[in-house]
């Protein structure tokens, strides 16, 4: 018999209406799917789906684990997921599986989107992270250098984290991307900044660039590029049906500056942010629509957004600045501090969101979404502007 794990240090916050929701640092994983587990599932899946799923390692991490890719459909629109790019945010790999597991049975409703829709998951992105439950990957600025030896004596890329003497350093992955697919790191150009782009000095960012580029010769653009992560578990909508009850996922358009990134369209003139929220509204729709606008499952906002926000160092703006839809989600909370059933209805809030993306691309009807509707979904707090 094991002892009782040790309580991890937590912080409850009265929310509105009595709810309270807890801040957990280091929150335990059990109940969620570890790397090993992921492998064996989609193994099994392979083998099970009659052919209809296809999995591919497109790369392989610091620590030697393989990047898994799940490939499923024959559509000639084509949509990337990506999940856990960030290892300690997990529900994007939970809503992967299930939505792979579905899409996998061959039912006429599935067969129907898949005929339209190719889908590439990559249900974790980050698996190095994710096993020591934690956001950044695990790599020192050394092994960096080895690979890149043009980068001997220039400072380490802003967003890589040095670690300590208990804490082994690693990068936040989802500021390594450029939109140059071709850029290769130069020594002028480090550390960077927030705002500007990423160096690909990362296994797991190159892996995710070449099968990008790889998609973009087969079907000449890759439509749509989704990127699943988790926010604060403290939240609380502002406006909308659900007002003052807590936020159950948050979802967003690429950061890209003032005025939908106008500073970008000389180099980058495929970039569309009236797309990407097209996109986003087709998940936030179809999330609404499955559950009743009342449903805890469906207190779907905007996520954090001031028009001056920029992250051009994200891969979903990297890609969305090549023409493809990109979408944010932003579950609350992070991994399962709210108990197994809390951990289901997120899950399956992403994974209908998912889902609903994959039916609007397959009958077109996310082309008739007008972007400007993306406005009326409300804001948790940090949007000021006038209601219009
Ligand atoms: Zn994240």
């Amino acid at each position: 018999m094991g002892l009782p794990a040790a309580a991890a240090p937590s912080v409850t916050v009265p929310t509105a209406q009595g709810q309270k929701c807890t801040t957990v640092q280091d929150a335990p994983t059990s109940g969620w799917t570890s790397y090993p587990e992921l492998q064996r599932q989609l193994t099994r899946l392979e083998s099970t789906s009659q052919g209809r799923v296809s999995v591919d390692s497109i790369g392989t991490t610091h620590r030697g684990r393989d990047i898994l890719a799940a490939r499923v459909g024959t559509g000639p629109k084509v949509i990337i997921v990506t999940g856990a790019i960030h290892g300690n945010e997990r529900t994007g790999v939970e809503a992967q599986l299930s939505l792979l597991h579905r899409l996998s049975t061959g039912s006429p409703a599935t067969e129907a989107i898949l005929e339209e829709v190719t889908l590439v998951s990559i249900p974790m992105l980050n698996p190095d992270g994710l096993e020591l439950n934690r956001r950044v990957n695990d790599i020192a600025w050394a092994d960096t250098v080895d690979q890149f030896p043009q980068l001997a004596g220039a400072p380490p890329a802003w967003y890589y984290r040095g670690g300590s003497s208990s804490v082994s350093p690693g990068y936040d992955l989802n500021r390594d991307f450029h939109p140059d697919l071709d850029y290769v790191p130069q020594p002028g150009d480090l550390p960077g900044t927030q705002e500007g782009p990423g160096f690909y000095l990362n296994a797991e960012s190159q892996a995710l660039r070449d099968l990008y580029v790889d998609l973009q010769g087969e079907f000449g653009r890759v439509d749509a590029v989704v990127d699943l992560h988790h926010m604060g578990p403290c939240n609380v909508q502002t406006g909308g049906e659900r007002d003052g009850r807590q936020v159950t996922v948050s979802v967003d358009y690429p950061p890209l500056g003032v005025n939908d990134g106008a500073a970008y369209l000389e180099e980058y003139p495929l970039l569309d942010q009236d797309k990407s929220r097209r996109y986003a509204l087709a998940v936030m729709d179809g999330i609404t629509d499955s559950y009743g606008a009342q449903s805890p499952l469906a207190g779907v906002v905007r996520y954090f957004h001031p028009d001056e926000r920029e992250y051009a160092g994200q891969g979903r703006s990297a890609f969305a600045l090549n023409g493809s839809a990109s979408v944010l989600f932003e579950v609350r909370g992070q991994t399962q501090s709210f108990g197994q059933k809390q951990m289901g209805m997120l899950n399956k809030t992403v994974e209908t969101g998912l889902l609903s993306l994959l039916k609007a691309m397959a009958d077109g009807s996310v082309e008739d979404k007008d972007g400007d509707d993306f406005f009326d979904y409300p804001d948790y707090g940090w949007d000021t502007r006038e209601g219009d």
